[in-house]
């Protein structure tokens, strides 16, 4: 322990977390609010070492969105449009595959699909749309729509959701993906997503599909209008689900975006909070094996320093990413895999090229290139999943 952590306010959570012991909702807002960032880094990193070793990893997927329409207005929201707006766009399945087929060719494990809750497209549109796309290459992982997204395609088709996400499943969907969570608290909710479905009906969707084998990963929008006390309760309300269900595979901390939208914050969220928030989440979420720094929202550079904060994934390559761009988000479109490999090697960690399932595809050596030993041969598919699958 260094002389730092020893005078440091935060010791006793320091030595909660050497012996494993499980930090409390006031531990965590305790955490929050306080100013020694580098004892919080500290203490992440502790937390994030037993996780996950040297190893920080990344996946090379494509973003896709089918569609922008939207029948909801969330306050926060740049990225949906009415059936009115120039700017709309909706894509067709062929459009869609042929997206796919390019991003094959630059290597891509993983498809990452969401768009707006579209007011008609019937469901065998989404259905064919999996098929289509999961038809193109075995080990291409679908990774594919938001909770809020799953409840508006029960509601639209009439069945239940566990129906709904059998038949998504049935036709090629292999993980959801963890948007709409926002902010959990009923009254942040209505000032930033009025009319959206509520946290428990978010959670109620990952439940399912977890009981039915699947797995997903899940975000919190901060940063915007909520206090430190709402973003310790959402973190309560997902490490108690995955006490219960262990679905999940990875926590995406999102800072807000404050550009073409209804919310009266105009500044994104400063480096400090970004990274007190990911360090939170990684000592907080005991539970949870992967947190990943989301490089879209945070800037690259500070998506690498998050790497000695608690986190141990960059997330993806992406290529096309609309929602945090329309939201004023200043990244770059994409990241190729050598600006991420060099990120994380500069970081000190060993590169992992990932699945969706953060399981290893390839591992590299400190300092090199993968040799063939250590590349592990691409496995689009999770045997974990897999083996769920099967006995669900
Ligand atoms: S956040 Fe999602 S549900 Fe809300 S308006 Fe935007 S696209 Fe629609």
């Amino acid at each position: 322990m260094n002389f730092f952590v020893q005078r440091s306010e935060l010791r006793d959570l320091y030595d909660k977390v050497v012996t494993g012991e499980r930090i409390s909702e006031a531990d965590a807002l305790r955490l929050f609010e306080s100013k020694d960032l580098n004892t919080l880094g500290t203490i992440a990193d502790l937390a994030r070492q037993k996780k996950a070793g040297n190893r920080a990893s990344y996946i090379i997927n494509r973003y896709l969105n089918y569609s922008n329409y939207c029948i909801l207005s969330c306050q926060f929201c740049s990225f949906a449009r009415k059936k009115r707006d120039a700017d709309g766009f909706e894509l067709t399945i062929p459009q869609m595959v042929e997206r796919a087929r390019e991003a094959l060719e630059l290597g891509i494990t993983e498809l990452h699909i969401v768009g707006g809750l579209h007011p008609s497209l019937p469901f065998s549109y989404y259905t064919d749309m999996l098929k289509a796309l999961s038809a193109l290459d075995s080990r291409l992982q679908l990774k594919c729509f938001t909770a809020i997204e799953i409840l508006h395609l029960a509601w639209l088709a009439k069945k239940s959701v566990e129906q709904t996400l059998r038949e998504l499943k049935d036709a090629g969907l292999e993980s959801l993906t963890g948007g709409g969570a926002e902010i959990f608290r009923k009254e942040v909710r209505s000032a930033i997503a009025k009319g959206k479905e509520s946290a428990g009906e978010y959670l109620d969707v990952h439940r399912t599909w977890h009981r039915l084998g699947g797995r997903s990963t899940c975000t919190m929008l901060f940063g915007h209008v909520e206090s430190l006390a709402d973003r310790v309760d959402h973190l309560r309300q997902l490490r108690a689900l995955q006490d219960e269900t262990r679905g999940f595979v990875g926590f995406v901390p999102l800072p807000y975006q404050p550009e073409n939208n209804d919310i009266p914050v105009k500044t994104p969220p400063t480096g400090f909070d970004a990274l007190r928030t990911i360090a939170v989440s990684r000592i907080y979420l005991d539970n949870f094996d992967h947190i990943t720094a989301y490089w879209v929202g945070l800037g690259l550079k500070l998506a690498q320093v998050a790497l000695s904060y608690g986190a141990d994934d960059l997330h993806g390559t992406i290529i096309e990413e609309h929602i945090f761009h329309m939201a004023g988000a200043t990244s770059p479109q994409l990241q190729t895999e050598a600006e991420m490999i060099k990120a994380i090697r500069e970081a000190g960690r060993t590169p992992v090229q990932r699945n969706t399932f953060y399981e290893p595809i390839k591992v590299f050596a400190d300092g090199h290139p993968p040799t063939a030993n250590e590349a592990e041969p691409p496995s689009g598919k999770s045997k974990v999943l897999e083996d769920n699958l099967a006995t669900a």
